[in-house]
């Protein structure tokens, strides 16, 4: 074949290859762009945590000095040499040995919380969890009740698990956390509530569900809402409502200890009793993964409440690796949170509807709850 024609036929298959890669790449760009977000913001952490790191790395050194030079709160809390993002200082921790009485309001920065926490991801049995837990302390009452003897509890915290088909999560979440809080002399609960029936996964909704169940119990004041793969790598991170709406999940290993974007609300956070009947608690109308979390950032901010975030290492969370079992995007999450001012008022605890199941284990109140769109009506957004 003459060079010219080869070179004619080459270009043109060129530019049909050019085409389909390019179609494709569109037609990925918009029907995923969740994923594309997600991968797109890893590869940019990536870079950044090297930009950081080295500018880090100067600033913690000095700070490092300083610390030494001064002890500055006595303990062992350590820095790391990367991805410090918090000017202000480090909180300080009561010195060792330090005593309170039962008639006083337990403290919030106890000597018993020491910092950096191994994370132990190796599956164990639900019974065997709840008999090591329960030798530990037989004060614990069915559903998971715990409150401290030796001083007042300085929150009643309702922990809101929502789950589907990840039995084997809960107890490594359950040994992980339980000796945590304790530790944090909180008064706490577990409330697993479980999404039934064949609708896409509810993240939200469950979590309106298990508020609304567990205040049935008892007057929580303080809410976590708590992802069942996620695991705390600082015992600091205090579970109590001290400065609420908090995001607690702020560095997770899947996110190469970075915050995604500032707007991130994901993973576990938690708000006063008070402020989530402000916001209408969560949106109800968000089905399949993603976007409720930002909703719930949009209704805070509307309400005029700021988000805060645990100190510099406190906020570092690994989960549990698994696959997205049969878990659907949420594509239509964006044109939902373009309006989520009009509709806080009209989805949320004020149109939610449903019927549990609920019972009473060891560690946890399970409440299993089938949901669809009808037991949450509004007009179309
Ligand atoms: C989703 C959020 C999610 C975040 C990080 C966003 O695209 O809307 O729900 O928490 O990605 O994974």
């Amino acid at each position: 074949m003459p060079t010219h024609l080869r070179f004619r036929r080459r270009s043109f298959l060129g530019l049909i290859f050019f085409f389909s890669l390019s179609t494709s790449l569109l037609y990925f760009i918009y029907s995923a762009p969740g994923i594309v977000n997600e991968y797109v913001f890893m590869a940019q952490a990536t870079g950044i945590q090297i930009r950081e790191n080295v500018k880090n790395i100067g600033a913690q050194v000095l700070e490092q000095v300083v610390r030494g030079a001064y002890s500055v709160n006595g303990t062992d809390y350590s820095y790391d040499f990367n991805l410090s993002e918090s000017d202000s200082p480090p909180p300080t921790y009561l010195p060792e040995g330090f005593t309170y009485l039962p008639s006083q309001v337990c403290p919030d920065r106890l000597p018993s919380m020491k910092g950096r926490l191994e994370v132990n991801m190796s599956e164990v049995s639900l019974e065997e969890v709840e008999r090591s837990l329960l030798e530990s302390e037989p004060n614990m009452a069915p559903g998971g009740y715990w409150k401290p003897k030796d001083c007042l509890p300085r929150w009643k915290v309702a922990i809101l698990v929502p789950f589907r088909n990840r039995h084997e999560h809960l107890p490594i979440l359950f040994r992980h956390l339980v000796p945590v809080l304790r530790k944090q002399r909180l008064q706490f609960a577990f409330y697993v509530v479980e999404q039934g029936g064949t609708e896409p996964f509810n993240r939200a909704m469950l979590f309106n569900v298990g508020y609304k169940e567990a205040m049935k119990d008892l007057d929580w004041d303080c809410l976590v809402f708590h992802d069942v793969d996620h695991l705390m790598q600082n015992d600091r991170n205090y579970y109590g409502c001290t400065d609420m709406p908090r995001h607690f999940a702020v560095k997770l290993d899947k996110y190469s200890y970075m915050l995604p974007y500032n707007e991130f609300f994901g993973g576990v956070s938690g708000l006063t009793v008070k402020q989530f009947k402000k916001i209408n608690g969560f949106p109800n109308a968000f089905w399949g993964w993603g976007g409720e979390d930002d909703d719930l950032w949009n209704r805070v901010q509307f309400a005029n409440l700021t988000v805060s975030r645990p100190h510099g290492e406190q906020g570092r969370y690994m989960s549990i690796p698994h696959h997205h079992r049969g878990e659907v995007q949420f594509l239509g999450r964006y044109s939902l949170l373009r309006h989520s001012k009009a509709r806080q008022k009209v989805d949320g605890l004020n149109n939610l509807n449903y019927s549990p199941i609920v019972s009473r284990r060891p560690l946890y109140t399970n409440i299993t709850v089938s949901l669809s769109r009808k037991l949450a009506p509004i007009a179309d957004y």
